[in-house]
C-alpha cells in the first residue's frame, strides 16, 4: 500500500511537472511567434498608429493627441501593445520599431499642420530601454529637423520606471528639453516616483493612471487623485487624467482642478483620418 501510495504521489507530481512544462512551452512558442514576427512587422508594413485626443476639460477643445502602436499580423491578428512591447523591449526590437513609431508620429503631426490643422501637441510613448539608449537624443533631434516639425509640437511619455537611474535619466531629460521637446511622466501613481524626485524632474506633465480615475467613487483613490493634481498644481506641471469612462470621473477630476483628460468618454484611439474628422467636427 505504501509503495502504491508512493507510486501515486510520484505519478501525479510528474504530471504536475508536464503541466507546468506544457504551459511553459506554449507561452514560450508564443513569445517566440511574437519575436519572429515582429521582426518583420516594419517591413511588412504590420504596424499603424492610432490616435486618441486629449482634452481640455473646461471646453472639451482637443488641444493635443497621444500616438498608439497597432499591430496586425497574419498569423497572429492583432496583437496588443501590452503583450507586444514587452517582447519587442527584451529582444532590443524596441529601439527600431520606436524609431519608426516616433518619425510616422513626426511626420503625421507635420501633415496635419501643413493641411491646416491647428498646432497641436502630439505625445509619444519611449520604452525605458529606447529612451536609455545611446543614440535615442541623435534620432529624436535628427526626426525634428529632417521634417521639420517644431519641437513645442512633440511630447515623449516615459514612464516611473526611468527612476531606477536617476542620475543619468535626468540630464537625458534635461537634453530634450533644452532642445525645446516636451516630456510627461506617464501611469503616474503606479511607479517608482516619490515625491521629492519628482520636484527635481525636468518635466512638463504628468498623466495620472487610469487605475486611480476608474475607482475615483472610492475614498481612498479620490484622496490619491485630489493630491496628485494639487501637487501638479503646484509644481507648475500640465496634469492629465487618462481613461476617463464615465460623466461622473469627468465631474470629478473637474472639481480637483484638473485641466486635461484623455478617455473613451472623448474618444477611443482612432485612424489619422478619423482623428481628423473629429478635431475638425469639434471646432
Ligand atoms: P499608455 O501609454 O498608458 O496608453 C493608454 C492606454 O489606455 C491605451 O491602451 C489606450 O487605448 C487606453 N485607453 C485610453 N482611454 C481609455 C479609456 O477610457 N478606457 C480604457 N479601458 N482604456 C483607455 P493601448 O493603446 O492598448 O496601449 C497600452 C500601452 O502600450 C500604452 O499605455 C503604452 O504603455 C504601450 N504603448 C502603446 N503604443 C506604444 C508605442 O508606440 N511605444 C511604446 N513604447 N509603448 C506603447
Ligand atoms: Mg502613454
Ligand atoms: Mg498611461
Ligand atoms: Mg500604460
Amino acid at each position: 500500500a505504501a509503495d502504491a501510495a508512493m507510486y501515486q504521489a510520484k505519478a501525479s507530481g510528474r504530471n504536475q511537472f508536464r503541466f507546468y512544462n506544457d504551459e511553459l512551452n506554449q507561452m514560450m512558442t508564443r513569445k517566440m511567434l511574437i519575436e519572429n514576427e515582429l521582426r518583420l512587422a516594419i517591413e511588412n508594413n504590420e504596424l499603424i498608429l492610432y490616435y486618441q485626443p486629449k482634452v481640455d476639460v473646461a471646453t472639451r477643445r482637443v488641444i493635443g493627441m497621444e500616438a498608439l502602436l497597432r499591430w496586425n499580423n497574419s498569423k497572429l491578428g492583432f496583437v496588443s501593445p501590452v503583450e507586444f512591447i514587452p517582447v519587442a523591449e527584451d529582444t532590443g526590437l524596441i529601439v527600431a520599431i520606436g524609431e519608426w513609431v516616433l518619425k510616422t508620429a513626426v511626420r503625421q503631426n507635420k501633415d496635419w499642420q501643413d493641411h491646416g490643422l491647428p498646432g497641436l501637441c502630439i505625445s509619444v510613448n519611449v520604452s525605458v530601454n529606447q529612451f536609455r539608449n545611446s543614440d535615442f537624443i541623435k534620432t529624436v533631434k535628427e526626426t525634428l529637423n529632417e521634417i521639420k516639425l517644431s519641437p513645442e509640437y512633440l511630447e515623449l511619455e516615459i514612464t516611473e520606471s526611468i527612476m531606477q537611474n536617476i542620475d543619468e535619466s535626468v540630464e537625458l531629460l534635461k537634453e530634450l528639453r533644452l532642445m525645446g521637446v516636451k516630456v510627461a511622466i506617464d501611469d503616474f501613481g503606479t511607479g517608482y516616483s516619490s515625491l521629492h524626485i519628482l520636484k527635481e524632474l525636468p518635466i512638463d506633465t504628468i498623466k495620472i493612471d487610469k487605475t486611480f480615475i476608474d475607482d475615483i467613487s472610492i475614498n481612498a483613490d479620490r484622496s490619491i487623485v485630489k493630491s496628485i493634481i494639487d501637487m501638479g498644481i503646484n509644481l507648475n506641471l500640465q496634469v492629465v487624467a487618462e481613461g476617463i469612462e464615465h460623466e461622473h470621473q469627468l465631474q470629478a477630476i473637474t472639481k480637483y482642478n484638473c485641466t486635461y483628460g484623455q478617455g473613451y468618454l472623448f474618444l477611443k484611439p482612432v485612424t489619422a483620418n478619423e482623428f481628423e474628422h473629429y478635431v475638425k467636427s469639434t471646432r
